[in-house]
């Protein structure tokens, strides 16, 4: 069985107990993919250290000396993209296309962050006093502890990773247990170009236990967590014992309104690829539909016709439009969401069940699954599922569609579907999210702009774009006589 060590001051070790834990294919649970360090406190401590050791050199050298390493970073990553994709698959389930996808997204974050962390842009200020000036200027806050999510682990680790090291900072990563592959082959990037010893640190296992330590530490400088709103209430609530500045982007229930003279065709698509890819595991899935009531029929047959052509299989088959969900937990959490929305009276349009025969019986499979007649106070319409589970509310207006899609905690994505300008000026003006889609999928993002939620789907200035360096530095102003 192949062992995965921890990364810690530039070296691949054991946890210092020896001991590990396995990962397993969620489209083949009898295939183990490896054993990796499972980490303790001392680990941590150790990796603590590391980092703030490597910290004053790191920090000193020049934007373009850092962006040298990470760009060679980026070249391998280009080089062993089809090695990524299949491990991608291997850990999370997603299918092979969705995987480059993920890889293609992470290339071009990774390419937008090193360049925008050769612009860390100060300002200078004639000042009050005669001959002198002052200035500010961005600074790395010092070590930084990066937590990932298991659904777009290469993605979400650029995304966060480039962007503090550019700024001068070093970093303690821990992945998702399970997709710790992903991560392990990330960070030997990071090895093979011989980034300084301790800059970019590696350690796995037990997110608690982990976690604990990073965000009780007075030697870690920020955090940056992507994860469940529940997690991310424990990490905030221990960082800020020591005032420890957190970025958190949590989780979501994205509504897709639909106005009855929307392109019904067009807007089905969308919401098909939005709920199902990556098995609707992604942050911005959409996981609610809220209809006005002329055209509800109509929509529901639509979206009920192109689901049931999804082809659920293995996501290394180049024939799959539907993987897995990654893991029994998550296959048990999405089942009792269905059964729920059984017994809360939603009417069951397909999906509703594991697949269990054949090969199937081997994996999570769960197909995908759409309830109509759910009323906005269900279950299935307020709390997070995270899997192929679309709920669909009907409504009388745009006014009551407004009022639905905003009366969750959540706040992370939404879309509305209409050819109505002002409704969807509206719209965007009054959906409470951070990213709103016309026409478009719940899920869609660009790199160059910023990403973050609002209400309960994140706290902390937001990732990626250019403002996507900021939470990794802050401002030192100096004065100057001269
Ligand atoms: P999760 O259970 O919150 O875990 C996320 C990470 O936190 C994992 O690395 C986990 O380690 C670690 N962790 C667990 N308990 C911890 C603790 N007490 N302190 C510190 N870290 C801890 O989330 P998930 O199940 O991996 O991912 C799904 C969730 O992520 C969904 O809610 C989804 O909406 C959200 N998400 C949000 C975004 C966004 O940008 N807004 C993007 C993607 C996903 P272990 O794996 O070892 O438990
Ligand atoms: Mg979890």
């Amino acid at each position: 069985m192949k062992q995965w060590q921890n990364y810690i001051n530039g070296n691949w070790q054991n946890s210092i107990c020896n001991e590990t834990f396995e990962e397993k294919n969620p489209a083949d649970l009898t295939e183990v993919i490896g054993e990796f360090a499972s980490s303790k406190k001392e680990d941590v401590e150790i990796a603590i250290t590391a980092a703030n050791t490597a910290f004053g050199s790191w920090s000193k050298m020049s934007a373009l000396e850092r962006a040298d390493y990470l760009k060679q970073v980026l070249d391998w990553l280009k080089k062993e993209k089809m090695t990524f994709s299949e491990i991608i698959t291997m850990e999370n389930g997603k299918t092979l296309k969705e995987s480059l996808s993920e890889i293609d997204s992470a290339i071009y974050e990774m390419e937008f962050q090193i360049h925008q962390g050769c612009r860390l842009y100060g300002t200078t200020l004639q000042t009050n006093k005669k001959l002198a000036m002052a200035m500010s200027m961005k600074v790395p806050l010092g070590v930084v502890a990066i937590i990932t999510p298991w659904n777009f682990p290469l993605n979400v680790a650029c995304r966060k990773m480039i962007p503090a090291l550019m700024a001068g900072n070093t970093a303690i990563l821990k992945p998702a247990s399970l997709t710790s592959l992903t991560a392990v082959k990330f960070i030997e990037l990071f090895d093979k170009v011989h980034i300084p010893k301790g800059v970019v640190n590696l350690v796995m296992g037990n997110g608690s236990l982990i976690g604990d330590v990073l965000t009780n530490s007075t030697k870690i400088n920020g955090l940056s967590f992507t994860g469940s709103t529940e997690v991310g209430l424990i990490i905030q609530k221990n960082a800020a014992k020591n005032l420890m500045p957190t970025q958190l982007e949590l989780g979501g229930k994205n509504p897709a309104v639909v106005l009855k003279d929307a392109d019904l065709d067009e807007a089905s698509s969308a919401i098909v690829l939005g709920a199902f890819a990556c098995s609707g595991q992604w942050c911005t899935s959409t996981s609610r539909v809220i209809v006005e009531k002329e055209v509800a029929k109509d929509l529901v047959e639509m979206l009920k016709s192109k689901t049931q052509k999804i082809k659920i299989g293995n996501g290394s088959h180049p024939e799959t439009g539907m993987g897995p969900v990654c893991g029994i937990k998550q296959l048990e959490t999405i089942s009792n969401y269905i059964t729920i929305g059984k017994k809360e009276g939603a009417t069951l349009c397909c999906g509703g069940d594991q697949l269990t025969e054949g090969d199937y019986k081997k994996g999570c499979f769960v197909k995908p699954t759409i309830f109509s007649e759910v009323t906005e106070k269900m279950r299935i319409a307020t709390e997070e599922i995270f899997g192929p589970v679309l709920s669909i509310i009907i409504v009388n207006n745009f006014d009551e569609a407004l009022s639905v899609a905003n009366n969750v905690k959540y706040g992370l994505s939404s879309s509305i579907f209409t050819k109505d300008f002002s409704k969807a000026m509206r719209f965007i003006q009054e959906t409470k999210v951070g990213l709103t889609h016309v026409n478009m999928p719940s899920a869609y993002k660009e790199p160059a702009l910023p990403f973050g939620g609002v209400k309960m789907s994140g706290a902390g200035l937001p990732e990626a774009g250019t403002v996507g360096i900021d939470f990794f530095t802050k401002h030192k102003v100096a004065y100057l006589q001269y």
